[in-house]
């Protein structure tokens, strides 16, 4: 029964769910595997072989999250993730009377690097943000590749003022990266909105002011980051 019911929840697809038994009536083991069960451990089996089995699973659980949860050319989490743990992160902000910044960055003209330099730079230039991202957040903080050249960043405990500090040093360093093709060099830059939590008390409402400060960085001539 609690297998079917972890089942219906997407969020734990990538869970690996294994009965430890001493069923051995194969009607059982068809039911658990039709519950949602991944495998079946008879008990009797000497102690080793059983830790051995268990890492094994977990080793390969641990794989498949990771392909399932990370963005594999940044680095970064993706929108899966992301989707899993918003709600979770407002709530335990609301419980604790914390607050965080939500940035949503978005490069610019990168069609026209990829035009002009090849899709390649373009993944360079993508990878090279993510790898400065990582650098700079600290570890409470959250940095999603929310779709093709755009980024959502979680940044845990900080107010607006401090959330443009940040973006602003970010963007400098992007900035800063000289990156070469064909014998060419470029370089990039990209807009930001950053909205707080909760001043802006939902998930959607959050999402457009961010969306909006960042339109409005982008009509006001890009290379720039705004607060909503
Ligand atoms: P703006 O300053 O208004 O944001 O202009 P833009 O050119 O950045 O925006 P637009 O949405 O027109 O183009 C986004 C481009 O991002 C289109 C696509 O070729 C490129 N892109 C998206 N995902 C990837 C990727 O994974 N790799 C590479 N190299 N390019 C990507
Ligand atoms: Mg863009
Ligand atoms: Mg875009």
């Amino acid at each position: 029964e609690l297998a079917a019911v972890i089942r219906q929840q997407n969020m734990y697809t990538g869970i690996s769910i294994v009965f430890f038994s001493v069923e051995t009536d194969i009607n059982r083991h068809i039911d658990a595997f039709r519950s949602g069960g991944n495998d079946f451990f008879i008990k009797g089996m000497p102690p080793q072989q059983l830790i051995a089995k268990v890492e094994a699973k977990a080793v390969h659980t641990r794989a498949g999250q990771s392909l399932m949860l990370n963005d594999p050319l940044t680095g970064l989490s993706n929108r899966t993730y992301f989707t899993a743990i918003i709600g979770k992160q407002m709530a335990s902000c609301l419980r604790n009377q914390g607050r965080f910044s939500y940035v949503m960055l978005d490069l610019d003209h990168f069609k026209q690097v990829n035009d002009q330099f090849g899709h390649q730079a373009g993944d360079e230039v993508l990878r090279t943000l993510g790898s400065l991202i990582t650098q700079r957040l600290r570890s409470v903080d959250t940095a999603v590749r929310f779709g093709g050249e755009e980024f959502v960043i979680l940044l845990a405990e900080t107010k607006l003022e401090q959330a443009l500090m940040v973006i602003n040093d970010l963007l400098e360093k992007i900035s800063a990266v000289t990156f070469t093709a064909n014998k060419r060099s470029f370089s990039v830059t990209f807009s930001a909105g950053i909205a707080e939590y909760p001043g802006y008390p939902d998930q959607t409402s959050l999402a457009e002011a961010a969306d909006k400060a960042l339109y409005k960085a982008k009509a006001d001539g890009r290379n720039r980051v705004y607060l909503a």
